[in-house]
């Protein structure tokens, strides 16, 4: 077998397309990466919770420097290693190990904001990220892969990665029959941040700064809140590590996902009004009105403009398939419910490992088909369990996947 620089195309620029080119490049090998956003800073969430799948993923796809950016920008060290349940007065109900594998090591992986991650995922890539292209279909022969973009115009290369997210255009042609289970909006769903202000640090109980912790109450209203307080001051960070980098400026600030009350309904993003925030940020307050009083503190000081609604879904794997030029990462392959925070961590760690396969094919060591299909072999064995534990966590803290998906909103 020869080895020769690969050409892959990769459809979607979210966490995991972003790792498997900048792993790629790292490899020697060319990457053209196709977003369908021209705006890559889309309200997606605030705040991930990292483990070592995730972290360790972006040791090995990232420049040093660019590893020791994300390393900066996350989150200081928390105590406890733990997934925390809390009552409504913020006792503590139970706790349990982060699944995943724990965080370690000199700096330790702990969380980051998204959009930072997303930037320092995007640095140097330059015309390689095509922004505003969306991936619309496919044809795959023995030489190669054809990728065919909503504008019409096509592109050719030997692999294509579909990294394109849980409504995968790659997956819909590749796996036709994975279906997309939408769970709409309920126990949370809706999200929002506090600026992390010292004031906020007196009024807020210790026992809701450490890490992703979750407080419920008898009548069904949960409030999820996570921490983000970088070890270095974000937009400052790469003047020393990496200069030729910009990174958007993002203060401390705690993440809120926090019920509605009964009743309230959640429009659908696009029919948001300029009031809707607010309304649904005052339909939060009377859900945690019994609770302990730092609760409605938190509400009451969610920024307006920061509150968005996620409708949750999840797909349902496909068992196994016979490799070909055309594979599938992160969302894309295994979409979950996002309740146990990894995601994010699976979808790196997916980039991780396809790009060690396409390496050793790169280099000679393995044909090109035959190491996507060991990489998609070890993605399912990995990757499809934690898929299963989400719908069981779901049941007691999620977005409702319990309620029928006929009934979803
Ligand atoms: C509220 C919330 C909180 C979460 N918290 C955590 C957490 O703490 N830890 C964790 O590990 N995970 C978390 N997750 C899960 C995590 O966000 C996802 O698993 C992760 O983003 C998946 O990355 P991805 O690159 O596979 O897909 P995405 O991030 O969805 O990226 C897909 C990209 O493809 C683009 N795209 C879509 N269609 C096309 C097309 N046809 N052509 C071109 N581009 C296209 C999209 O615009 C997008 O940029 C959370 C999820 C949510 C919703």
């Amino acid at each position: 077998m020869e080895s020769r620089p690969l050409h892959v195309l990769i459809a979607g620029g979210g966490l995991s397309g972003l790792a498997v080119a900048q792993g790629l490049v790292r490899h020697g090998h060319t990457v053209e990466v196709f977003e369908r956003d021209r705006d890559l800073n889309r309200k997606q969430g605030y705040y991930l919770h990292m483990n070592a799948f995730g972290g360790e993923a972006l040791r090995s796809v990232l420049p040093a420097d660019l590893f020791a950016l994300y390393q900066a920008t996350s989150r200081v060290t928390y105590d406890r290693q733990e997934s925390i349940v809390l009552h409504d007065h913020f006792g503590e109900l139970s706790s349990q190990p982060h699944l995943g594998p724990p965080n370690r090591g000199e700096v330790p992986h702990t969380g980051v904001h998204r959009r930072t991650l997303r930037q320092i995922l995007s640095a140097r890539l330059g015309d390689a990220l095509r922004v505003g292209a969306a991936v619309t279909g496919y044809t795959e022969d023995a030489d190669g892969v054809t990728v065919t973009l909503a504008d019409g115009s096509t592109s050719r290369g030997d692999v294509l990665v579909g990294a394109d997210g849980i409504r995968s255009a790659v997956r819909a042609q590749r796996l036709p029959e994975v279906p997309v289970i939408p769970t709409g909006v309920r126990g949370i769903g809706v999200y929002g941040r506090v600026p992390l202000t010292p004031e906020l640090r007196e009024i807020v109980p210790t026992a809701l700064m450490d890490g992703v912790v979750i407080a419920v109450d008898r009548a069904g209203s949960r409030m999820l809140v996570g921490v983000f307080d970088p070890r270095q001051p974000v937009h400052e960070a790469p003047r020393e590590i990496a200069p030729d980098v910009t990174l958007d400026p993002v203060g401390p600030y705690m993440m809120v996902s926090c019920s509605v009350a009964p009743g309230t309904e959640v429009p659908p993003s696009a029919e948001w009004t300029a009031e809707t925030p607010a309304l649904l940020r005052e339909s939060m307050g009377r859900a945690v009105a019994g609770w302990h009083p730092a609760a409605a503190e938190i509400v009451r000081r969610m920024d307006l403009e920061s509150i968005f609604m996620i409708p949750f879904g999840y797909l349902i794997p496909a068992e196994t398939w016979a490799p070909s030029r055309v594979t599938l990462v992160g969302d894309a392959a295994h979409a979950m419910l996002p309740t146990i925070g990894m995601g994010a961590n699976l979808a790196l760690r997916d980039a991780e490992h396809l790009v060690g396969q396409l390496a050793r094919a790169g280099r000679g060591e393995a044909g090109l088909v035959a190491a996507i299909g060991a990489y998609e072999q070890d993605m399912r064995e990995v990757a499809y369990p934690f898929h299963a534990m989400t719908l069981d966590h779901d049941k007691n803290f999620g977005g409702g996947a319990l309620a029928k998906a006929s009934d979803a909103g």
